[in-house]
């Protein structure tokens, strides 16, 4: 597929924020017409508003949330690294929805997406707990480090992808019916280590009865730096986050454009008055850049609230 395929004729990256230390976890907020983004190591949330161009500061001392999603009522979900929990913020008024299993307390939720049937799926690696700009020190307390589906009318947590070793980012392909989880494991800062190297590729695992993923297998590895987050367009193509630029990737795991970005890439997320434009949470800045499609999660909505 040509560049002009994915994005608006003449789209060009732009910067419209700065300031951050690591910025992640963003999300379109349509009500008020910002996108709502984490600052991790500064423990703070950040909005950039696209109507008055400005970004503010929307919340300090926050327990350092990561990523977030818009659940079906229109609140956000987050997670907190220092809450070591999964959490829903309506309005400002912050609950914790999730933060154990089994008796044990969750690692550091990481990111998160809601299924249409209003599941919470989010990752659990150990950052929030190992890095000390990036939460509270801690244990893994069950263990390992799984992703999770919640049910929030019943408070039931089950694990439904446990062969990763640092899941990250996720989402679902346009009908829901493959998972598709990151594993950052490999530390490109640190000495390769031969006996465990670590990965850095998007892994697809077939969704049963809405509640099972199995058949894991690796899509596509992501060079250079790792896949952190990522979003799926209504095409089922995969824009991830890597070190020098977003990737857009094929269900096939086939790449089909690069978006050089001048800084390391942590998240991106679809917004903008027609959800076309993507925007790119890198390091110190958010970037945005026109495409010509739109979140698969922002057309099944469309599609349900059109069967309403
Ligand atoms: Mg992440």
């Amino acid at each position: 597929m040509s560049r002009s395929g994915l994005l608006a004729p003449g789209a060009e990256l732009q910067q419209v924020a700065g300031g951050t230390t690591w910025a992640e976890g963003p999300v379109w907020l349509p009500d008020r017409r910002a996108v709502r983004y984490s600052d991790i190591p500064a423990d703070r949330i950040l909005e950039y508003s696209e109507e008055t161009g400005e970004q503010t500061v929307y919340a300090e001392q926050v327990e350092f949330t990561n990523g977030r999603t818009l659940d079906l009522d229109g609140s956000v979900i987050q997670c907190s690294h220092g809450r070591r929990a999964v959490e829903r913020d309506r309005d400002g008024e912050v609950t914790t929805l999730v933060d154990s299993w089994r008796g044990a307390r969750l690692n550091s939720p990481n990111d998160v997406v809601v299924r249409s049937d209003g599941t919470i799926w989010f990752t659990d690696p150990s950052y929030g707990i190992e890095r000390p700009r990036e939460g509270h020190a801690g244990v893994l307390e069950y263990g390992d480090r799984y992703v999770f589906r919640y049910v929030p009318d019943t408070g039931q947590l089950d694990p439904v992808v446990i062969d990763l070793e640092q899941p990250n980012g996720l989402a679902f392909s346009p009908d829901e019916s493959i998972l598709y989880v990151a594993d950052s494991s490999v530390d490109p800062a640190g000495e390769a280590n031969p006996a465990r190297p670590g990965g850095h590729a998007i892994h697809a695992y077939d969704v049963f009865e809405g509640r099972h993923a199995k058949n894991g297998r690796t899509l596509v590895e992501v060079n250079p730096g790792l896949p952190d987050g990522f979003r799926v367009d209504v095409d089922g193509n995969l824009w991830s986050s890597s070190l020098d630029a977003v990737q857009v990737f094929s269900p096939g795991g086939e790449l089909l454009l690069r978006v050089d970005v001048p800084e390391k890439i942590a998240n991106v997320c679809f917004g903008g008055e027609d959800g076309r434009t993507l925007y790119i949470a890198a390091s110190t800045s958010l970037y945005r850049i026109e495409t010509a499609t739109t979140d698969a999660v922002w057309a099944r909505q469309e599609r349900r609230s059109a069967t309403l």
